[in-house]
Formats: structure tokens, sequence, C-alpha cells
């Protein structure tokens, strides 16, 4: 008989991500279809989305008993994941405990030095990897054999070989129908939410992000045409309505991308699409924006970082600043919202600095803003140069609205401050602007939701409140 594999989300929540909606567990969604394709049963348990606690956690595996339980973590939630771990090891004492994600790829041997209850770390893309692991453990094979893990082997910690990455993203195959769908929704417009993956890996070299590390410098897409039977599959099928894109770098290849719209403007899915791109992409395809407006793309979100080419050139971010004021402007034409992330908190941010970049959200007037910090993971390019700065060790904060490290002329305290400030100024004159508007349109309804939302279930709630009056 074949194992029993649960795929778990742990119960993290920071009120900052999940403030727009509830999203289903794509990287589980991807594993349990290739668990599933190899005769494994699986199941996967969203109780992150369902907000379970650890201890229901617990009692709920203790009543389903698996003998596999993989758990998947960012560097933020990875605490909890772990904890959760700890507790899943108290009511399944012969289980196999696996963990996964970004974060254990590599702080694998920290993890199982610090946490014996973790038996097995998956490193990088886990589709090849799991299936294979189950197979040697239920075989009682060594796990010396299995490429792209860390274990122990007698006590020490270990790691095998990377596994090559998976050549032909087509013949991955998510399960879609093992997801309780009525969890899912997108907040803003009221919608069934789904979440996909047109290509992994990005080839720009940030030196705040860990992506490329993690996709190991290579850059794989899907063919416009699985793309779009996918989103056609999950509408008729699911009843999704609107469909995030998580790929780290959407946009990269404009060939295939204009394919790709191409290809929904024959097929009018009649979805709302959303997708996070750099800035040069949308200046480069001005001549062809309104083919994403056309195709569904109500909502584009770009890393803007910074005004200043210096601090820009610094983080590597390989934009120069004058391009992001422009997409903003190319996409508010089309009719498409535009939401901006500006990073706060360098080492020489100043007060004025911070103003600086305030004048400039202003000023670029995208429809939404975040100011996060600077977050180096431990494992980023970045980590080197600033961990004799960080005192933050608790990564449950490293999710980008707390300072893990203060500036040379500012406390944290005083940089969580200046950040909430930047909400509400920013926040203030976009309430002023929508609310001079006299048509009742798509975007003025998608704002006032948007700022409902941010107002009332985010982290800002405590220090926005007063502003909605
Ligand atoms: S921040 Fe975005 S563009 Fe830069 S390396 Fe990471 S995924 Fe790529």
């Amino acid at each position: 008989m074949s194992a029993h594999v649960v795929l778990l989300t742990p119960p993290y929540h920071a009120g900052v991500i999940e403030i727009t909606g509830t999203w289903p567990p794509l990287n589980l969604v991807y594993l349990a279809g290739a668990l599933r394709n190899k005769g494994i049963q699986v199941e996967i348990y969203d109780a992150m989305s369902l907000n379970h606690s650890v201890a229901e956690i617990q009692a709920r595996l203790a009543q389903v008993r698996p003998q596999v339980v993989g758990i998947t973590a960012t560097t933020a939630s990875a605490p909890a994941a772990i904890a959760t771990l700890k507790a899943v090891r108290e009511v399944l004492p012969t289980a196999l405990l696996v963990m996964g994600g970004i974060h254990a790829t590599f702080c694998w041997e920290e993890i199982l030095t610090s946490s014996p209850w973790v038996d097995v770390i998956i490193r990088w893309e886990g589709e090849e990897t799991f299936p294979e692991l189950v197979q040697a453990w239920q075989d009682g094979r060594s796990f010396r054999t299995v490429r792209g893990i860390a274990y122990r082997e007698q006590g020490e910690p270990c790691a095998t070989e990377p596994r090559p990455l998976i050549e032909d993203l087509d013949t991955l195959a998510p399960a879609w129908d093992l997801l309780d769908w009525d969890l899912y929704r997108y907040r803003i417009t009221d919608s069934r939410l789904a979440i996909v993956s047109g290509s992994r890996g990005c080839d720009q070299e940030c030196r705040f992000c860990s992506q490329h590390h993690f996709w190991r410098k290579q850059y794989r897409e899907r063919s416009p045409e699985s793309l779009v039977q996918e989103i056609l599959e999950l509408r008729d099928r699911f009843g999704v309505e609107m469909v995030l894109f998580a790929d780290e770098y959407t946009t990269k290849n404009r060939e295939r991308w204009e394919k790709f719209l191409d290809l929904l403007l024959e097929a009018q899915p009649g979805v709302m699409l959303t997708m996070e791109t750099r800035a040069p992409d949308i200046v480069r395809d001005q001549d062809i924006l309104w083919k994403y407006r056309a195709a569904g793309f109500i909502h584009v979100y770009i890393g803007v970082e910074s005004a200043n080419q210096a601090t820009l050139n610094a983080l590597q971010k390989n934009i120069k600043a004058e391009e992001a004021e422009t997409a903003i402007r190319l996409l508010n034409e089309q009719g498409i919202l535009t939401e901006c992330s500006f990073l706060l908190g360098h080492w020489e941010e100043t007060p004025r600095s911070i103003e600086e970049t305030l004048q400039q959200a202003l000023r670029y007037n995208p429809d939404l803003a975040h100011f996060l910090f600077l977050t180096p993971w431990p494992y980023a390019d970045l980590w080197q140069q600033v961990a004799e700065r960080v005192e933050e060790w608790d990564f449950s904060k490293y999710d980008l609205v707390h300072p893990i490290m203060p500036s040379r002329a500012m406390s944290r305290e005083e940089l969580r401050e200046a950040m909430v400030r930047c909400f509400k100024v920013f926040y203030r004159e976009k309430m002023r602007q929508y609310c001079q508007e006299a048509e009742d349109s798509f975007k003025k309804r998608y704002m006032q939701k948007s700022m409902k939302v941010l107002f009332n279930n985010s982290f800002l709630t405590e220090f926005l409140a007063g502003m909605k009056k």
C-alpha cells in the first residue's frame, strides 16, 4: 500500500500578503500532483488559509494519521513551520516529517541541528525529489541516493548533490482538484482566486533577493498554449474568476508573452488577471499594453524600490529610476491599476531620505503603494554586508514591515514610525483623489475596496484608525 502524505501550510499570519485575500498554496498543488502521478496517496491541508492553530493541526493529524507530513515555509513562516512539525511529532512519533521551501533550502544545516524532529529537508523544487524520497523511505533504502535533500547521516546533518531542475515545465500536473476552492477569494473583487505559474526563475541579481539563487540563475518558461489552457480549465472546472501570476519574472520574453496575450484575446476567458513585473518591460511593451488590458490584466505590481539611482545601483536593481515613473503612467493610461513597493531602511536612510521617497511615491502616483523595509534573507547576497547590523533575529518578523536593522541615523523604532507616516500621507492623498472623482468607475470601486481592506484587515489597522472617517 502506498504511503499517505499530508502537505501542510504553517499557521503563520502577519497581516501583510494575506490582507487582500486567501491564496491557494500553489507549490503544494504542484507537489501533490507529482506525488499522485507516482501512485502516492496525498492530501493538501491548508492550515494557514483555514486559520487553524498548531493545536488544531495536531488534533487533525492525530486523527488522519498520515505516514509522511510535508510543510513549506518562507523565512518569515519558518519558525511557525518548525514549531508545527514539533507538535506533529508528538502525535505521529514514527511519521517522516519533511520541510521544504526557500528558507529550508539554504538554512538546512541550522534547522537539522536545532530541530531534531525535522527528518528531511527538500532543497529547491520538489516535484521529482519528494516522490523519490517517499519511495526510498517506504522501501527502507538509504536517502543517500535521493538528490536535492538534506537529512541526518549517523546523527550529523548532510546534504545530497543538487538535482537538476525540471526541463519541461509543461509536463507538470498541478492537482487543482485537491483544493477546497471555497477558501480562496480575492477580497477586493470578491472573486474566486487561483494562482498560476507561467515560468520559474529570474535572470536578475537584486542583492536583497534570493530568487536567482533558489532557481540557480536559470529561467524556464511554460508554453503560452498550456498556460491559456490552464486558465480556461480553472475557470470551467473550478469556477475561478481571478488569476494571479506567481512568476518571479512574468514578462521576460516579449515574443512568448505577446503570443500568450494573443491566445488569451482569442479565447476571451473573461477572467481577471494580475501580476508583478519589471518596469523596463512595461516601457518595452508600450505598443502592446492595450493587449494586456484587453486580455484581462486589471492590476500590475512593480517593484520601484527607490528614486535614487545610486541606491538602485547599490541594490543591483538594474532599472533606471525614471523607467518606473513611465511604466506607472503607461499602465494608468490603459486603465490598469498600479501597485508599487518602495524600500526603506537601508544603512544611509535618514528622515530626509524617507521624505524624498514619500514625495517620489506621491509624484509617481501609483494607485497603491507599499513602504517596505529592506529585509535581506540570511542567504541573500546583501546579508553578508549587513549581518553585523541586524538586531532582529526572530525570523517571523522578516515580513518586510518590521525593520530588522537600524540605519546609520535612525533607530528601528524611528524607522517604523516613519514607515507608518508614509502610508498615512500617501493614502490620505489617495482618498482625496478618489473622493473627488465623480464617475463610479471600476477603478474607483476597486480603490475604495482596497483602502477599506488596508484600513480594516492589515498590520496597519491600528495605525490608520481614524483616517477612514
Ligand atoms: S527582486 Fe525580482 S527582479 Fe530582482 S532578482 Fe528578485 S525576482 Fe528577480
